[in-house]
């Protein structure tokens, strides 16, 4: 894309959009790992109509789109996003809680609404107050912990597709939930989703949230940068416990490093880039093949392309325009 073309991009956009719109900014800042290189444009949507005419300026520009949530299960590429990162603005916030009923708004912050219907005495949803993704990007990596998940509590969910601009609702059964995945199209923005939950007590539910989050400053290194859990669990095993096993947990390559606490942690410190992180990725996989002949599968989700001495092939998440579909981790 010239110079001039992405001037026009930016200028249609801020014109078109109630939200702001940024070229050139950083998603290191949006990413709980703090790494990688800046986004084309960043826009924050304010509206349906703001989704719906990203989705339009992307196809006509031919740049592909992403969606950012609270960037807690990104790793962003050193070369950053060569298209639009959309997040969501307040607009797409708010929770009503109806009886069993809660419907909410995709920018939510999943420990916020956890206490919220802790508070009114609504159970199962616990689980939820340690991870620290947008009710959006939970639904699209089917968020889980200590044996709850998105797919146990899911209604529906409404997506805006960013082809159309049209928002849809979709039956919880049509999203293909899998473990830490879903089969939504590539161009679906989720906006909102309704929960349906148990009646309980609220102060049994606060002290199951009280010590969820007592067992994760124990266990997890959660005064350092992270993406939480970097694999999914094989069937019937742990992967934590399988690189611990390959005696990789402090491994290091670069400024990226496999916690101390938790081995299927990766942790980063300043200076630390995304191809570090994809190169001891690497090398946990091998070494854990090595050892006990299990294939680790990534659950954090890579944004941009990856190439060189990272060791991984090149891969984009998002699409609308000139980079393959999007793979999910
Ligand atoms: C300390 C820590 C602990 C964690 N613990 C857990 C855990 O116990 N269980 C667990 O499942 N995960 C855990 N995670 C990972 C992460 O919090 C979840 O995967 C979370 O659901 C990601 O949400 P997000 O908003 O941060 O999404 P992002 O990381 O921003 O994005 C993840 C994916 O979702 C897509 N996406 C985001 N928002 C939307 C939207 N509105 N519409 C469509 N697509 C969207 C993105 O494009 C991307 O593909 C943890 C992470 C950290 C840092």
């Amino acid at each position: 894309m010239t110079v001039r073309a992405l001037d026009e991009l930016v200028a249609e956009l801020t014109e078109a959009c109630a939200g702001t719109v940024r070229g050139g900014a950083s998603l290191a800042e949006l990413s709980t790992l703090r790494v990688g290189g800046p986004a084309r444009v960043l826009v924050t949507a304010e509206s349906d109509h703001d989704l719906a005419a990203i989705g339009q300026a992307c196809l006509r520009h031919g740049v592909p789109w992403t969606v950012i949530g609270r960037g807690s299960n990104l790793l962003v590429s050193d070369h950053g996003w060569p298209g639009v990162a959309i997040q969501l603005g307040t607009h797409f916030r708010g929770v009503e809680i109806d009886g069993r009923s809660v419907r909410a708004g995709a920018a939510e912050k999943l420990p916020v609404l956890a206490v919220r219907v802790a508070d009114v005495g609504l159970t199962g949803f616990a689980w939820a107050c340690a991870v620290p993704g947008s009710l959006g990007g939970a639904v699209r990596m089917n968020a889980g912990a200590h044996g709850g998940d998105m797919a146990k509590h899911l209604v529906e969910v409404e997506i805006v597709r960013l082809r159309t601009g049209i928002r849809e609702t979709w039956p919880a059964s049509t999203l293909g939930l899998g473990y830490r995945s879903s089969a939504l199209p590539d161009d679906a923005v989720v906006v909102a989703a309704s929960l349906f939950l148990e009646a309980g007590d609220a102060d049994t539910v606060r002290e199951e949230i009280r010590s969820i989050r007592s067992w994760r400053r124990a266990h997890q290194p959660l005064n350092e940068p992270n993406c939480g859990s970097v694999f999914t669990n094989p069937v019937d095993g742990s992967a934590g416990r399988l690189i611990d096993e390959a005696g990789l947990k402090g491994h290091r390559q670069g400024g990226a490093q496999v916690s101390t606490r938790h081995a299927n942690f990766i942790v980063t410190r300043g200076g630390a880039t995304a191809n570090d992180v994809a190169r001891l990725i690497r090398v946990i996989q091998d070494r854990v093949r090595e050892t006990s002949g299990v294939e680790l599968i990534p659950e954090v989700a890579r944004l941009g392309a990856f190439t060189g001495d990272g060791g991984v092939d090149p891969v984009a998440h998002g699409t609308g325009g000139d980079l393959p579909a999007g793979v999910d981790g």
